[in-house]
């Protein structure tokens, strides 16, 4: 059996024209496909008809078919710039060479602080302490765990309440999905951490349907944040975790000033506010963060995906100046955060970080993202009176197209869809019933009316 691995040193130096070749070295026989165990993935249904990835560049991939294959989610959400942009896989090649690996207890690298140093210039005033991780999963951890820690070392250790909410995605560490609120991802894994609590999730079909950006309806959903104060008392709740739009649960767009009536109550009662922006952040909304989007001041904000625009595994958590300042109290030699992974700050995610950032900033790719998002509105919402459609909605370069479910086989119709636009070389994700599209920044208007235009032509042969 060919190993991947070896195989995929050669074919950077291929052009188009080696694809077939390049696709003969990495077909696999059937038997070969079973030592592997995958994610999120109906592993049965997928062996028996794999769809395998062998190249990318740009708005693009290729399987081992040859099928080039337009990508409508930016890989998972995560490859902002495109793929294998020139510039980090510049920067990764040339630092493989230079030091592979630094410890991060202890010790460091000059990468690490540059990297953070770039972070802070982009994330919201005062948001300027970066804690490395490796994943989003990870970073909801890590934020979890420093809000606890933080009021503990205040000598508030009563603060230990966690409030999330209904159609969160925190990811899939055990913080995570107890703060987190699809059913899916909890129902196999019994009771979760205790003293976490839920707010209502925001959107509704019949106040909200069609709503072109922010829904006008809702705002009034964050004042059960309230209730639930009221319920456990302030001096038991630690911090208040919310994706800016929820991404994972299909693209929940928050209504107008919920975001702000939820951060005057957390400042209200002492608690943390922490915006989970794996996906938001990096100019998935036409601004660095959703926090700028939205005007709203988090205490922490947990990135990773646009970080490194998916080229090298990272997440970041970042910390307000004063949640960092609360815990540089004890002795100078005492280790403040007992806390951090064997990987944090790699060198090359700090370098595949590095070079991410100064291509968003040289291409201009946030702003990009804000210009383009008035097409990608317009192409998004002509779905609407298309088959089975109930719902289309947007955000910057975030979008979702909710199907009615077919009568006793909820999620079947839309993973259809999926399948059937997989096969016309068009990449688009579903989650339940919903379409989402979440191009790279650096998409086409010419793309987008493609995306959109396989998804109406697929609608139509879908029962
Ligand atoms: N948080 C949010 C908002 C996410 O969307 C995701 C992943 O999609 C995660 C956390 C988890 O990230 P990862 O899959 O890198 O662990």
């Amino acid at each position: 059996m060919p190993s991947p691995g070896a195989d995929f040193a050669l074919p950077r130096q291929l052009r188009e024209d080696a694809m077939t070749l390049l696709s003969d070295q990495v077909h696999l026989k059937p038997e070969e496909l079973d030592s592997l165990w995958m994610p999120f993935t109906a592993n049965r249904q997928f062996k028996s008809a794999p769809r395998m990835l062998v190249k990318a560049e740009g708005m693009y991939y290729w399987d081992d078919q040859g099928r080039k294959i337009l990508d409508g989610i930016a890989g998972m959400w995560c490859c902002n710039l495109g793929h294998n942009h020139p510039k980090v896989v510049e920067a990764i090649r040339a630092q493989a060479n230079v030091l592979d690996y630094a410890p991060p207890f202890q010790m460091a690298h000059p990468l690490q602080f540059e990297l953070a140093n770039r972070v802070s210039r982009i994330t919201p005033p005062g948001l300027n302490k970066v804690f490395y991780t490796n994943s989003g999963s990870e970073s909801v951890d890590t934020a979890l765990k420093i809000a606890l820690a933080y009021h503990r070392v205040r000598g508030e250790g009563s603060r230990v309440r966690l409030i999330g909410r209904e159609r969160g995605y925190h990811g899939v560490g055990f913080g995570g999905i107890s703060v987190g609120g699809m059913g899916t991802n909890r129902k196999m894994f019994g009771t979760l951490m205790s003293g976490v609590d839920h707010m209502p999730q925001t959107w509704n079909l019949k106040e909200q349907a069609y709503s072109h950006g922010q829904p006008a309806w809702g705002a009034h959903l964050a004042d059960e944040l309230e209730k639930i104060v009221a319920l456990h008392d302030a001096s038991t709740i630690a911090a208040v975790i919310v994706e800016p739009v929820a991404g994972s649960a299909g693209v929940l767009v928050p209504p107008v000033g919920y975001l702000e009536r939820l951060r005057e109550i957390c400042t209200k009662h002492g608690i943390l506010l922490i915006l989970d922006e794996v996906i938001t952040g990096f100019g998935r909304l036409g601004k660095a963060f959703g926090a700028e989007y939205f005007n709203v001041q988090p205490d922490l904000i947990t990135l990773a995906k646009g970080l490194t625009s998916g080229a090298v595994p990272m997440g970041a958590v970042v910390a307000h100046d004063a949640v960092y300042e609360a815990f540089m109290s004890g002795p100078p030699q005492a280790i403040e955060l007992f806390h951090g992974y064997t990987y944090s700050g790699h060198p090359l995610a700090c370098t595949a970080g590095i070079a991410a950032l100064e291509a968003y900033q040289e291409e201009k790719l946030f702003e990009r993202a804000a210009d383009m998002a008035p097409h990608f509105e317009a192409a998004v919402h002509s779905l609407k009176g298309s088959r089975h459609v109930i719902d289309c909605r947007n955000l910057g370069l975030m979008g979702a197209i909710e199907l009615a479910p077919r009568e006793g086989a909820p999620t079947a119709r839309a993973f259809e869809v999926f399948l059937k636009c997989y096969e016309k070389g068009v990449l688009i994700r579903t989650t339940g019933d919903i379409i989402a599209l979440t191009p790279s920044l650096i998409v086409e208007k010419a793309e987008i009316d493609r995306l959109v235009s396989t998804v109406a032509e697929v609608l139509k042969t879908v029962d």
